[in-house]
């Protein structure tokens, strides 16, 4: 009897105070942790129509900016091209903000949401809607070109380049230094010849002689209209205005856009008694790579790298090195 409790003693020695004993003295055992998933890198966006800075993950904002920059039926290709092009364009912009801090219209974030200064951007909550039924099959579609080119950006001599984009061109993409001047290698006049099948090539826009006039004298200073209405007009290779003179004043073709509401500076215009007519080609900047012409290129078999080197010159496909923290 004496001899079992002796043994009894032991055991609860064993499995009970020598574990306490041990946990006292080294602390508290902890098991191994399982690796963890490297964290996805945010990014911080100022979401210009709720006047806010958020953190987003980078590769969650990308897929958002793609499905508001570029529809879903659009090729797989195209689509990536399309990321690539938005992943070196953040880039880009990030590393100029680096060196000289972000402009007032950020409030301190890395981009922002107004696509007249960075990117097209609608959250995946509202594209979803839009979508409807195919929301599903829409958002796996742009998620797939975002993941699939995971941190690979568009290089020129080492550098991430400022990747612009825009609708559709002429016919001919536009050189970045007709448009907002100073020299990008990477961003000349190219051939386009998808640009000229899509639904956005063509457009009109006719105005009575008086409204035209009216424009006019409300946005450009010193106009004369007993001497001339339109007067010389310069053009790039591409055929996009340069410069115009209406009521005897030179305006550059970004500011006729802009005040006339042209869908691109690439416009014909037709004085006829009393109306004026805006014949107009392209969409948007004509800078970069055209979202239609990637999409026809796409269709013609070119993958989104081939894609990418038809529309900005000299460059590479690189992945993007992790920055250190
Ligand atoms: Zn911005």
């Amino acid at each position: 009897m004496k001899k079992i409790l002796i043994i009894m003693v032991i055991s609860i020695f064993i499995t009970a105070i020598i574990p306490i004993i041990l946990l006292i003295k080294y602390g508290k055992y902890e098991a191994p942790k399982p690796e963890e998933p490297e964290a996805e890198e945010t990014i911080s966006v100022y979401i210009k129509n709720e006047d806010k800075v958020v953190n987003m993950k980078k590769n969650q904002y990308l897929k958002e900016v793609v499905s508001a920059e570029m529809p879903a039926t659009f090729s797989e290709e195209a689509l990536k091209a399309q990321a690539v092009a938005a992943r070196s364009y953040l880039e880009s912009r990030k590393n100029a903000y680096k060196i000289s801090g972000t402009p007032n219209v950020h409030k301190g974030a890395d981009v922002c949401t107004d696509f007249t200064h960075c990117k097209a951007w609608v959250s995946e909550e509202n594209r979803r809607s839009s979508w409807g039924k195919d929301a599903d099959k829409f958002w796996e579609k742009i998620s797939k070109a975002v993941d699939e080119t995971d941190g690979e950006v568009i290089t020129y001599n080492g550098e991430v380049i400022s990747a612009v984009f825009h609708s559709t061109s002429s016919g001919k993409t536009e050189n970045s230094k007709d448009v907002w001047g100073g020299d990008r290698p990477y961003l000349v006049s190219v051939d386009s010849p998808g640009d000229k099948v899509s639904p956005k090539y063509k457009s009109e826009k006719e105005l009575s002689l008086s409204e035209f006039c009216e424009i006019a004298k409300n946005n450009i200073k010193g106009v004369d209209f007993t001497k001339e209405i339109i007067g010389k007009i310069t053009r790039s290779d591409a055929g996009g205005i340069l410069t115009i003179s209406i009521g005897k004043v030179t305006i550059k073709g970004t500011k006729l856009r802009e005040i006339y509401g042209l869908r691109s500076t690439n416009a014909e215009i037709k004085v006829d008694k009393d109306k004026v007519k805006f014949d107009v080609k392209g969409y948007g900047h004509g800078v970069g790579m055209s979202q239609y012409g990637a999409n026809y290129l796409a269709s013609k078999g070119k993958d989104y790298k081939e894609i990418l080197k038809t529309y900005y010159k000299g460059v590479d496909i690189t992945k993007l090195k992790k920055e250190e923290n």
